[in-house]
This record gives C-alpha cells, structure tokens and sequence, in this order.
C-alpha cells in the first residue's frame, strides 16, 4: 500500500504493522500529510483543549550515567542542587495559585528523597487540590506503592528505547529488565503511567523505532513523552550529530495515530531544537504543555540538555504567554486535571 493511503487507513483503524510503520518513518515525502492526519485524529478524541502541567525541578542529583543527560553523576560541571521539601511545597502553592491544576515533581535518582521525606511532603501538596505527577526515576515497588497512597496520581517513566542492547549501552550499571519491572508495577498500582523514548540516539535505526512504538501500542500507557536527543556538553554523547525535529515529530504523530487517546505533551526539546517547536508538536498530535515553574538558580541548573526552552522565562508569565500562543492556532488551555479519557484515573476534565 501506498504512504498516503496507509495513513489515512491508521488514522481510522489505529493499527500500523511493523513493516508499515517502517515505511512510514523512511517515507521523506509524507511528513505533512502524516502530521495532519495526528492533528485531526487529537482534535477527535482528546479536543483542542492544551492540558498544562506545572513542572517542579526539585533535585538535579543523580546516582545514574545515561550517556545522553546532562545531569549524569559523572558530570562535574554541573552546580548541584537539592530543594528542601518547604521550598518545594511553596513552589506547588504558587502553581495551584496561577491556575494550574497538576504538578510534575521532576528530579535525578537522588537517595536523599526517601518514603519518609516524599510522603508527608506529597500529602501536603496533594491538599492543595492539585494531580500530582511523579518523576523520580526506578523504585522498589512499595515505594511507588507508598508514593500512590499518599496522593501521587502518575508517574512518568520513559524506557529511552526498546532496543535493549541500545539500552544497556547508554545505560550503564541499569537494566532493561528493571526498567520494564518499573512500568509494569506502576500500572498495577493503577497511576496514569506515562513513558517514552528519545528519538536520535546515535545507534539507533528506524527499525528501533518501529519497534518503540509497537511496544507503545502493547503497553498501553496513559502517556507517551517523545524527545529528540541534544547532545549535551561534558557526556560521552556531546560529539554526537546534531539532532533535528522532524524524526521526532513524526514519532509523535505516529504515536498518536496508534494510541488516539493518550496524552502527548510537546516537549520542550523541541522548542529547544526549533522556535515554536512546540507549536508545531501541537499541530502534529500533542495536546499537553509542562510550563516549567521551577524558580531562580535551580531553573539554570537542571541543565538536561543544551538550550532547555524558556530558561530565562518568569514561570509567572507562562501561562498568559502560553495562552496568548495557543490561541493563536485555535486552541485553549484546559481548565480541569486532563487525565487520560480512555480510563478511569484522574478526571479528565
Ligand atoms: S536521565 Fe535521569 S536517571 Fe539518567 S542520569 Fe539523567 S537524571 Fe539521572
């Protein structure tokens, strides 16, 4: 079958073989019509409304290595930090405050921030009536378990890659087999789990790809995140090729086509890579924004990549800038938590 007409085919069906999907990720001349096709498939089942979800950075410490973060333990250059739980708290007050109605607390694998510290301060945040996203990385069990009754509502985990030997590669000292056990706990314990990948890994074929989203399509998550791979200075990646926009849009659109009632945030590596990247990650399929509210040197410091987008921003003007930008393309800011539609979690509206 040809290109185009495969993708009207998923855009109804929602299935795409491996082969298919092959062809489409190797398929130059179809990018538009592939973007369109996510875009109307968003507008059917999840709307025009942008869910925003306010991002909190508070640890840059990390115990791990991933080759392609700049935050890995081996990177020296990086001013380290460690929010106290008040100031965390303060930060998820101010973000309740602005209107937001979720907020993602984003750190490394930092030991530090055990049960007996996340718990009480996960409580507190929780009555202030707000969703609360974690991103804390891989966990035993009965810490999730620990997290999720004390009002943690998701969790968002990426796999980076399916392809293990990939993985293992840029992981060093991880297991792909750990990273898996972790997704499939959280969905056990019923969060709206999201996950996702990076798109541009040196090493990594459009075969991987086809491969990452078929897994997306078996796992079924109430997420998927897809960012392009930055090299960044001071990791073992930093003389990688520049990356570029369009292989990860076209993962998104994919995605959208085979899951169409997730939510798929635009990222801010895109519009690190492209100015109004993130628009366009919204016209090609996605529907969420994490406005980062993190505040003064930290922001600086969560240096995960080159060029993280709105770094000198005031987390205060976001939501108007944002609001100002999306309605430009006739879309609105949602006014309730945005949670999956497909299931039962957090209320979608
Ligand atoms: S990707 Fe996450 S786990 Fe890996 S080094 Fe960076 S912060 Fe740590």
């Amino acid at each position: 079958m040809d290109s185009l007409s495969l993708i009207l085919q998923a855009q109804t069906q929602n299935v795409l073989s491996q082969e298919q999907l092959l062809q489409l990720l190797q398929d130059p001349h179809i990018d538009k019509a592939l973007f369109q096709a996510a875009d109307r498939v968003r507008q059917k089942y999840v709307g025009n409304a942008v869910h925003l979800r306010a991002l909190i950075e508070f640890t840059n410490i990390c115990r791990n290595n991933c080759a392609y973060c700049g935050l890995q333990a081996q990177n020296t250059a990086v001013t380290r930090y460690r929010m106290t739980e008040d100031k965390i708290y303060a930060l998820a007050h101010k973000a309740a405050k602005w209107g937001y109605k979720t907020v993602v607390l984003q750190g490394g694998e930092d030991g530090f921030f055990t049960v007996q510290r996340l718990v009480p301060l996960l409580r507190r945040i929780k009555a202030l009536g707000l969703a609360i996203t974690l991103s804390i990385g891989e966990r035993p069990f009965e810490e999730y378990q620990a997290f999720k009754q004390a009002g943690a509502d998701r969790y968002l985990l990426r796999i980076e890659t399916t392809d293990k030997a990939l993985y293992e590669k840029y992981n060093p000292a991880m297991s792909f087999e750990n990273r898996l056990r972790c997704l499939e706990d959280l969905k056990r314990l019923n969060y709206e789990v999201g996950t996702g990948i990076l798109v541009g890994l040196p090493g990594q074929t459009a075969q991987s790809l086809a491969q990452d989203l078929l897994f997306f399509k078996r796992f079924q998550p109430d997420m998927v995140g897809l960012g392009p791979f930055i090299p960044c200075p001071n990791t073992p990646l930093s003389d990688a090729p520049a990356p570029q926009l369009t292989p990860a849009l076209k993962v998104m659109a994919l995605t959208r086509l085979l899951l169409p009632d997730i939510n798929i945030p635009a990222t801010t590596a895109m519009e690190a890579l492209q100015p109004n990247g993130r628009l366009q990650a919204l016209q090609s399929g996605a529907n969420v924004i994490m406005p980062n509210v993190t505040e003064g040197e930290e922001r600086q410091n969560y240096a995960l990549y080159p060029g993280k987008a709105a770094a000198a921003q005031a987390p205060q003007n976001l939501r108007q800038e944002l609001e100002q930008k999306l309605h430009a393309i006739g879309r609105h800011i949602g006014t309730g938590y945005g949670g999956h539609k497909g299931r039962k979690g957090v209320p979608c509206c």
